[in-house]
């Protein structure tokens, strides 16, 4: 989509702190970070959220989990929390797939 930020991001028209990337995903640091380690990992392909995920786009979701678990492995996680925000109540800023990957810090259960 011409108009979305992260798909400006992964097509390397506006910078980013890249952590990983590959032909189908990629992984960059969170601009306003909210863990000492704090990444995002997006599908190149546009997806507006979770609840665009369909039997056709699945396969990306499913190596998007594997990047994550490798990554974060790398960047020397071994506890870390993975959120996505579907639409505006839940807090989605940005209306392209992401799964946060937080980590670093003791994490509080119910999110707010
Ligand atoms: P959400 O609010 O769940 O949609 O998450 C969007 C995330 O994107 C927020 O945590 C922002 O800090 C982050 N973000 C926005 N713009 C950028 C950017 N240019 N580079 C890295 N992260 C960004």
């Amino acid at each position: 989509m011409s108009d979305c930020l992260f798909c400006k991001i992964a097509a390397g028209e506006i910078p980013s702190a890249k952590v990983y990337e590959d032909e189908v995903c990629l992984a960059f640091r969170d601009i306003d970070p909210q863990a000492p380690t704090h990444f995002l990992v997006i599908p190149k392909a546009h997806i507006g959220s979770v609840a665009e995920i369909t039997p056709e786009n699945a396969p990306a979701i499913a190596h998007i989990f594997q990047v994550i678990a490798r990554t974060a492995r790398e960047l020397g996680l071994d506890s870390y929390r993975v959120v996505s925000n579907i639409g505006a109540q839940a807090g989605q800023s940005v209306p392209h797939l992401h799964f946060h990957v937080l980590g670093g810090r003791d994490m509080t259960w119910p999110p707010g």
